[in-house]
């Protein structure tokens, strides 16, 4: 009779533990709550030996004491004062988070004032949590002679024929791989352990990805644009010769990687500079001393390009990113945590990357802003990473053309070794860029285009000579807003404070924040005229414009709305850089990191369009977006230049970026700081009160402000703590909430946290109202 594999191992029920035996071991538990706790539990005999520090279990929690999932926190034999409930069961069968990652995992909570638990269960991804990507796999091993019976019992052909298979193998064979060996079903295989000469065990294996429907099937699907997927060839990576500037950047990191220790390094290179030439040969040295090294890029940058630059220069890299299917992510993580990789490459998770003997961290781009989670844990990477290095004790490389104010502040007080890279490599200029006064240029408003005549022209001399073109529009849709022109009224989304997007191809009206849909109006909803007007631009509009305007060139547009497919991305850049498309549209999805030689001309439709949003980084952000954008023309011998279209060509954001003038930037906007008593100069915590009651809300924003008035005076803090607000958020309805903010200001952060413990850890806001907090906020609105 074939014999199940449940039948050989029959799944034991959840065993309920034994009041009565006593416990000699305890367990500290943190939940994924936001409560900063651990609680105690005993670990029951039978659990023993597989509770460790780092893994998760199971133990009743909450109402009912319901079985919850929790992190091993601790294990002492020291016996609590008051009885404790009793672990349920080990969920993992070793720790998933290494010694090094729980203390920076604590150091998280403390910092950003959240639960252990929840930063851990952040930390380790979904796919390890489920162990999706592995399976349970039952394995057989023969039995050494020492330990056989005596006498040896009798085997049938087929028995035999599979110890010798068995033993042949040398080391423990799966069961369902020894069957195939031997040809056999179960049976034989059972009876060789009834017989007591082999014993059997369960071991967690990667399920073969291959055999994953998804995998290669999406790459080979064919876009709707026709182009074909990106070749997978590797383009080999010349190991170049460092320039004068390069070495004098590497000779310092040269160094610290020799000596060791925490150093903190801010590689300020323009566009082109050189300074992923630097990080790599920094890795190769890491590598060749046995050590690993840990590489974070913006989602966006990660692109086959920037992948494949790193694992042409090194054997073995992992990639952990968002795109990735959970059981692919769980794939790379585990490779990393068993020490198999190098080099770790990823987005913003990536910085807990669970490497064995990281010896480097390497965070490009370090300004952008999508290192920052907007979700609790609302840690930024960047600053994840560099307390990782310091716990670690390894050197550490921020790389930017556009550093963070507070990257540069750091390296200004000298806690970042400040290396430039201020040219070009090969003595490439930098890009010329030229203003297109908008006042002046625009023609009669009613006849508005969004290509000045100016810019067209330039296109026109760069399809000429065959060069491509690029056009940034940091808007996606068709019209930005639909408005009716009899009584004012503007579209705007049922549960958010904004204006709806319409979206000519999919014929739908969209809020950009909260994904709500509804078909365009054809009469005004408010005063019923029949007449309503689509204005404002995005990025499906000016594809019209310019298709009709240059017909016979094509024309691609590049945003989140045009790439949701799999790997459009990649085809798209592929064709681009094949020569395919002549004029590329896009988001700031095009304006990071590409580095296209043949493109002749950068063309900024509107760079105002962030110049105006109530925060006071919108300067910085509008600097850094050109500077980026900016930085792919250019790259080839040809040259190229880039035409920037605004209405404010006097703001220092705008023309500062055009003449390539970070420090005269960075120098005028920080005085402006510093009088405001922003960041860099001073620490901010923002505080967000919502409900689906405004009064409810404003009711409970006002008792919050005054319970830190009040608790500032208790810890003599005034002086010390500024409390701005509470005020309406700029987007005062959001998802259907009405949301009041209050931030607080201070030079020291030791007295900014203390206070909000101080305040915090005594509040529960009343029933339907939700508060959050956001430590060195990135967004105001
Ligand atoms: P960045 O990261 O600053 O934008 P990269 O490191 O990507 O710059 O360098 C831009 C291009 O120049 C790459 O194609 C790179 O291979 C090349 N490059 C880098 N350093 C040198 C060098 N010293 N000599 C010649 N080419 C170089
Ligand atoms: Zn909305």
């Amino acid at each position: 009779m074939p014999v199940t594999q449940r039948e050989l191992f029959p799944v034991a029920e959840e065993p309920t533990p034994a009041p009565a035996a006593p416990v000699s071991l305890y367990a500290e538990v943190v939940f994924d709550r936001p409560l900063d706790q651990a609680y105690t539990y005993g670990v029951p005999d039978s659990l023993l030996g597989s509770i460790s520090v780092g893994g998760r279990v199971l133990a009743p929690f909450g109402k009912g004491d319901r079985p919850t999932p929790g992190f091993c926190v601790g294990l002492t034999d020291q016996s609590p004062t008051k009885t404790v409930k009793r672990l349920i069961r080990a969920l993992d069968d070793r720790a998933l988070v290494t010694p090094e990652l729980m203390r920076l995992t604590r150091w998280m909570a403390d910092y950003y004032l959240c639960g252990w638990g929840q930063v851990l269960n952040a930390v380790i991804p979904a796919g390890v949590k489920e162990r999706s990507g592995t399976r349970n796999a039952i394995f057989l091993e023969a039995l050494p002679e020492a330990v056989l019976p005596d006498p040896l019992p009798g085997l049938s052909g087929k028995q035999q024929l599979a110890l010798d298979k068995l033993r042949a193998a040398g080391e423990p064979v799966e069961i369902r791989m020894l069957a195939q060996r031997a040809n056999c079903g179960l049976g034989p295989i059972v009876a060789l352990v009834d017989k007591k000469l082999a014993r059997r065990f369960v071991r967690r294996v990667e399920a073969d990805l291959a055999s994953t429907p998804g995998a290669d099937a999406t790459r080979l699907a064919i876009d709707a644009t026709g182009l074909a997927p990106e070749p997978e060839e590797a383009i080999p990576e010349p190991s170049v010769e460092l320039n004068v500037d390069q070495l004098q950047a590497w000779k310092p990191i040269a160094q610290a990687l020799q000596k060791g220790g925490y150093h903190a390094f801010l590689l300020h290179g323009v566009t082109g500079s050189g300074k992923t030439e630097i990080y790599l040969r920094a890795m190769e040295e890491v590598v060749r001393q046995g050590k690993e090294v840990l590489i974070l890029v913006p989602e966006i940058s990660l692109t086959p390009q920037t992948i494949q630059r790193f694992k042409t220069r090194c054997r073995s890299v992992a990639v952990l990113h968002s795109h990735l299917g959970s059981a692919e992510r769980g794939g790379h993580w585990r490779r990393a945590a068993s020490g198999q990789v190098q080099v770790v490459v990823g987005a913003r998770s990536a910085v807990f990357a669970p490497t064995r003997k990281l010896g480097l961290i390497v965070i490009d781009e370090e300004h952008e802003g999508s290192f920052k989670q907007e979700s609790t844990p609302r840690y930024h990477a960047r600053d994840v990473a560099v307390m990782r290095a310091r716990l670690q004790e390894i050197p550490i490389i921020l790389g930017s053309a556009t550093p963070s104010f507070e990257s540069w502040h750091n390296a200004e007080r000298g806690n970042y070794s400040l290396l430039k890279l201020p040219n070009r490599v090969l003595d490439l200029p930098m890009p010329q860029v030229a203003l297109v006064d908008l006042r002046h240029e625009l023609p009669v408003p009613s006849r508005f285009r969004a290509i000045s005549p100016a810019l067209e022209r330039v296109m026109r001399d760069t399809l000429r000579d065959k060069g491509q073109v690029m056009l940034l529009l940091n808007r996606r849709g068709f019209s930005t807003h639909v408005h009716c022109p009899s009584c004012g009224h503007v579209e705007s989304c049922l549960h958010c404070d904004l204006a709806l997007t319409y979206h000519r191809q999919s014929e739908r009206m969209l809020c950009h924040y909260c994904g709500y849909k509804q078909d365009p109006p054809r009469q005004c909803p408010k005063c019923g005229k029949m007449e309503v007007r689509y204005q404002g631009l995005g990025t499906e509009k000016l594809l019209t414009e310019i298709e009709e305007r240059f017909p016979g060139t094509v024309v691609r547009r590049m945003d989140s709305d045009s790439m949701r497919r799999p790997g459009s991305h990649g085809r798209i850049l592929s064709a681009f850089r094949r020569g395919l498309i002549d004029i590329l549209v896009g988001t700031q999805m095009i304006a990071k990191g590409l580095d296209f030689p043949n493109v002749m001309l950068v063309g900024v439709v509107n760079a105002d369009m962030g110049l105006h949003v109530p925060d006071f980084r919108s300067a910085e952000r509008t600097f850094q977006l050109l500077s980026q954008v900016a930085g792919r023309a250019g790259r080839g011998p040809r040259g190229g230049r880039v035409l920037v279209q605004t209405f404010n060509p006097d703001q220092p954001c705008v023309f500062l970026a055009a003449q390539h003038d970070f420090e005269a930037f960075v120098k005028l906007e920080m005085a402006h700081r510093r009088e405001h008593n922003y960041p860099p100069y001073q620490r901010l915590a923002r505080l967000i009160v919502r409900s689906k009651k405004a009064d409810k809300a404003a009711a409970f924003a006002d008792r919050l402000a005054a319970d830190f008035d009040h608790a500032m005076k208790a810890l003599k803090l005034p002086g010390t703590i500024r409390l701005l607000g509470p005020a309406e958020a700029p987007v005062f309805r959001l998802k259907g909430f009405c949301r009041f903010h209050f931030q607080l200001q201070s030079a020291s952060p030791a007295a900014l946290h203390q206070l909000l413990r101080t305040v915090l850890s005594g509040v529960r806001p009343p029933a339907g109202v939700e508060f959050t907090l956001d430590i060195d906020p990135l967004n105001m609105l």
